[in-house]
């Protein structure tokens, strides 16, 4: 089971009782954090979440919302004594920025591993150090800069069921080894696969993260049957729409509309402007188009 927190729901600048925009999703006791605007460290903190259980990092793009959370958020975690190499994936042309922002954390007590991803192009990788069965991919989104939207995908191993154990007189001390997938050869000769004694394959979570980013229609296909879907919601005042699009922003009715043709589960709007300061007066007109949806806040969490 994953635990999955929203940080903080602001987007441009912080308010007094509004982080910026970031998810922290935890599995094992490994996190993953998607992005890291100012304050991140403190936001984490707040929520209870130790920043320690931190694993990767993931930005969109280095636009300073997203990312001048980490040198505070880098050196806190090297105060909790860290000493296991830290990942970091970004666009690959935010690398200069990103190293001049960290550049004022001096040296760290452990190491971090920068990873450049391609921003024209989709890709995924396996995010070994939490799950090998965890599986990260990102798409390229419509910005004022390269941004990444990413998607955490982590696939389910089948339910063990200790009846069909029981019927095949299997051992108990092989059922961990059946449920993990492997075969094992019994004392009496017999070989035991892992589908003899499990039951069908289970639909992997889905979480889907989309922040500043034109409405493009790619993103419907990307966030395909989310368990839950992050987007951001820059307005729900429409007359902003045009203004907005300008900038490569959406709206809060562009993301349940997506999420309409997504099909997804369930629509947790963030990354609010700070003209935005009582987004829950369009939740009612935003349930018309998706009856799903949050108009999330700082510290919404979820099982999934
Ligand atoms: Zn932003
Ligand atoms: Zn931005």
């Amino acid at each position: 089971m994953a635990e999955i927190c929203l940080l903080g729901t602001g987007g441009m600048l912080p308010l007094k009782n509004r982080y910026l925009t970031s998810l922290y999703a935890e599995y094992n006791g490994k996190a993953v954090l998607i992005d890291c605007g100012e304050g991140t460290q403190v936001a984490l903190s707040h929520h209870g979440l130790k920043m320690s259980r931190i694993e990767i990092i993931l930005i969109t793009h280095c636009h300073a919302d997203h990312v001048t959370g980490l040198p505070g958020l880098l050196l806190s975690i090297g105060n909790c004594s860290r000493t296991e190499p830290l990942d970091i994936y970004f666009p690959e042309s935010a690398e200069k920025i990103l190293k001049n922002i960290m550049s004022v954390c001096g040296a760290l007590p452990y190491e971090v591993n920068l990873h450049k991803l391609p921003e024209r192009s989709f890709t995924a990788f396996t995010a070994d150090k939490i799950d090998p069965m965890l599986m990260i991919s990102t798409i390229p989104l419509e910005h004022s800069v390269n941004c990444l939207g990413y998607k955490l995908i982590l696939s389910k191993k089948p339910v063990f069921e200790p009846d069909k154990a029981k019927a095949l007189d299997i051992p108990v001390k092989y059922w961990k080894t059946l449920h993990s997938g492997l075969s094992v050869r019994l004392d009496d000769g017999r070989t035991i696969n892992s589908s003899d004694v499990t039951g069908e394959c289970r639909q992997p979570l889905n979480i889907t993260y989309i922040t500043d980013t034109l409405p493009i229609d790619s993103i419907k296909g990307f966030a395909e049957g989310a368990d839950l879907f992050v987007c951001e919601g820059m307005y729900g005042d429409i007359s902003k729409k045009q203004a907005m699009n300008e900038k490569g922003h959406m709206l809060m009715q562009d993301a349940c509309r997506i999420a309409v043709q997504a099909n997804v589960k369930r629509l947790w709007l963030t990354h609010y402007s700070p003209a935005e300061t009582e987004p829950e007066i369009y939740e009612e007109e935003l349930k018309n188009i998706f009856n799903n949806v949050s108009i999330s806040h700082d510290g919404d969490k979820i099982n999934l």
